[in-house]
């Protein structure tokens, strides 16, 4: 079978590896989409030295597909099952591992596939039986690789935050993270304002719902949230970038006794505690990714409301075209994009 490997320095290369065959316990799904997560450019940029193991490792961590083969003693799946893959395993006997939180496993089992161990950007991947998430009829096989990472994620974040219709949400950042919590909080009924500084973003944000956008290279986005909430802040904000400055933004627009969450991954950031969040009465949330339980969840919300998850997939390529698939994804104006298979 064919996967996808980075080489370095936005390089990659579609290699040949044996066909996996189950072990106990384990299952082969045959890939019919698997989705590019912003995540995946720190290691696609990276060079050779700081991708180390990962040289031998097929990326890709948003795995949809059908399962061909069974190991013994499996009985969750069955073969011909559609299903998303929550990529992490984990050792199944601690707090986490029982409630679905697989990724907050502190045993030697954890491992993150598409990064630990093989991934999805490739014709068949290895997984575990409780990886699986069944995936209804309702959901198309590209929308659940959208859901097996960024749009579980930012949905998992918008819970933690509580976000409804009374809400007035700020999402910093339109990438697939930021762009489905502007499409989500919408379908929630929040005010969604959506700010990113690229123009074909902001655009894809209004086409998905948002009330208002901000260009944060045009105006202070600060400054700009309050004017358009009354001079109240946002009710509940959240950072899909990761970039210092724009956390602090998010947290400095957040209203008095107002909810904000970080997703964005890496980086630094720098706040005055007393101001920022003690004098405002902030509740300030961490949120990784989301359960097996969380994006069970999500799948049923898409398909009992006939939300139009599709919408936020700008751009959508074969395997073969991986190295054009990175290359316009790290060029940072798509929507989701996703390797589909027939
Ligand atoms: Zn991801
Ligand atoms: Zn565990």
């Amino acid at each position: 079978m064919r996967g996808v490997v980075f080489t370095g320095e936005s390089k990659l290369e579609i290699k040949e590896f044996p066909d996996p065959a189950p072990g106990p316990g384990q299952v082969v799904v045959k890939m019919r989409s698997s989705g590019l997560c912003g995540s995946d450019l720190r290691p696609y940029r990276s060079t050779a030295e700081q991708l180390g193991p990962r040289l031998q490792i097929i990326s890709g961590h948003e795995p949809c597909g059908e399962v061909v083969e069974l190991g013994q003693d499996v009985t969750n799946v069955k073969v011909g099952d559609r299903i998303m893959v929550h990529h992490y395993s984990g050792c199944q006997m601690c707090e986490f591992c029982q409630t679905g939180w697989t990724q907050l496993c502190q045993s030697e089992y954890q491992k993150v596939y598409g990064s630990g161990a093989h991934g999805g950007n490739a014709d068949y991947e290895l997984v575990e039986d409780y990886m699986c998430v069944q995936l209804h009829e309702g959901v198309s096989f590209e929308e659940g690789a959208a859901i097996s990472c960024g749009t579980g994620t930012a949905y998992q974040a918008l819970r933690r935050l509580d976000v409804s219709g009374r809400d007035v949400l700020a999402v910093f950042g339109q990438g697939p993270v930021g762009l489905s919590g502007t499409f989500l909080g919408a379908h929630m009924g929040a005010r969604v304002i959506a700010v990113d500084p690229v123009p074909e973003r902001r655009k894809l944000a209004e086409d998905c719902g948002a009330w208002k956008s901000i260009d944060p290279n045009a105006v202070n986005p600060v400054e700009a949230i309050y004017e358009m909430t009354g001079g109240r802040g946002a009710d509940a904000t959240l950072d899909a970038t990761g970039i210092g400055e724009v956390r602090a933004n998010a947290i400095r627009s957040t209203r008095i006794w107002g909810r904000a969450c970080l997703v964005g991954e890496g980086g630094t950031m720098n706040l005055e505690p007393s101001p920022d969040i003690i004098h405002r009465q902030l509740s300030l949330f961490g949120s990784w990714t989301f359960s097996t339980v969380i994006l069970q969840e999500l799948a049923n919300w898409i398909v009992e409301r006939d939300i139009p998850l599709h919408s936020i997939i700008t751009d959508r390529f074969t395997l073969d075209k991986a190295e054009e698939a990175f290359k316009l994804f790290s060029g940072g104006t798509t929507g989701k994009v996703v390797f589909n298979w027939d």
